[in-house]
């Protein structure tokens, strides 16, 4: 009898000890990538602004599991401070990159925000934790699919995830407080700027596919007036441009 009442117990004392164990992997690894970012900006390196990235994005981040966005063969990159290869040629960015977009991007926790190019979805899940809604769009489908997956798996469900061109934005997610596109064209869609609210930032690498890029950041000052300013170069991925 006893052992018959026991096994039930032990069963799930271990998925118990699974979970908690799950939940404190990589605590360590992820401390240090965010000691590596406060350094960055404690240098002056990194175009933060004097008042560096701000707690809130820290904290998200901190919290945030990386490893489960990265394929398993990359599991010990995934906290180191560059950018990883994702299925389809792709990569996940830097985490300091994601730190920086997210912070020039001025996002505030009543906001819609819109991210072009999902990817493995972790920058989705980042302003997922700080604002209200996250609309994100990715062209390559089995990526978008994928990513959907996982950050409905993983509780994320403030994201709305769309397979598709993100030239064109997502008017029907929008208007948007924050926009973050994160791959690399020669010009700032005129659609994204279009769906940005006044008072809005579009932070994104504009310059040639293949070459660096100048970080930059368009602010929507009044309807059809803009303030453009760049910090610094980056490398991203292509923004692919679908013949119509
Ligand atoms: N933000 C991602 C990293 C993205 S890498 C992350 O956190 O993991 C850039 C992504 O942009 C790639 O997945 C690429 O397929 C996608 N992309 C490129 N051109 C696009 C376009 N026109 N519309 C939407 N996504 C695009």
């Amino acid at each position: 009898m006893i052992r018959r009442l026991m096994l039930p117990a032990l069963v799930s004392l271990a998925f118990a000890c699974q979970a908690i164990a799950q939940e404190g992997e990589f605590v360590r690894e992820r401390a240090l990538m965010i000691d590596t970012i406060r350094s960055y900006t404690a240098l002056g390196l990194g175009y933060a602004g004097e008042e560096g990235i701000p707690e809130n994005i820290l904290e998200a981040m901190a919290r945030t599991r990386r490893h489960l966005f990265v394929p398993r063969r990359f599991t010990s990159l995934a906290y180191a401070d560059r950018p990883v290869p994702i299925e389809n040629g792709q990569t996940i960015s830097q985490p300091f990159i994601v730190a920086l977009m997210t912070h020039l991007a001025g996002v505030e926790p009543g906001d819609t925000a819109l991210e072009i190019g999902t990817g493995s979805g972790y920058q989705a899940a980042i302003l997922a934790q700080l604002v209200e809604k996250v609309c994100t769009v990715e062209i390559v489908r089995p990526l978008g699919l994928a990513a959907a997956n996982r950050l409905r798996d993983l509780g994320y469900d403030n994201v709305r995830v769309k397979v598709g061109d993100g030239y064109k934005g997502w008017p029907d997610c929008g208007p948007f407080d924050a926009v973050i596109v994160t791959a690399a064209l020669g010009h700032v869609p005129p659609p994204l700027i279009e769906q940005l609210k006044v008072g809005g930032k579009l932070v994104m690498p504009v310059g040639p596919a293949g070459a660096t890029q100048k970080l930059t950041i368009v602010e929507k000052t009044a309807p059809g007036q803009t303030k453009t300013r760049s910090v610094g170069p980056v490398r991203f991925v292509p923004f692919v441009r679908p013949r119509e």
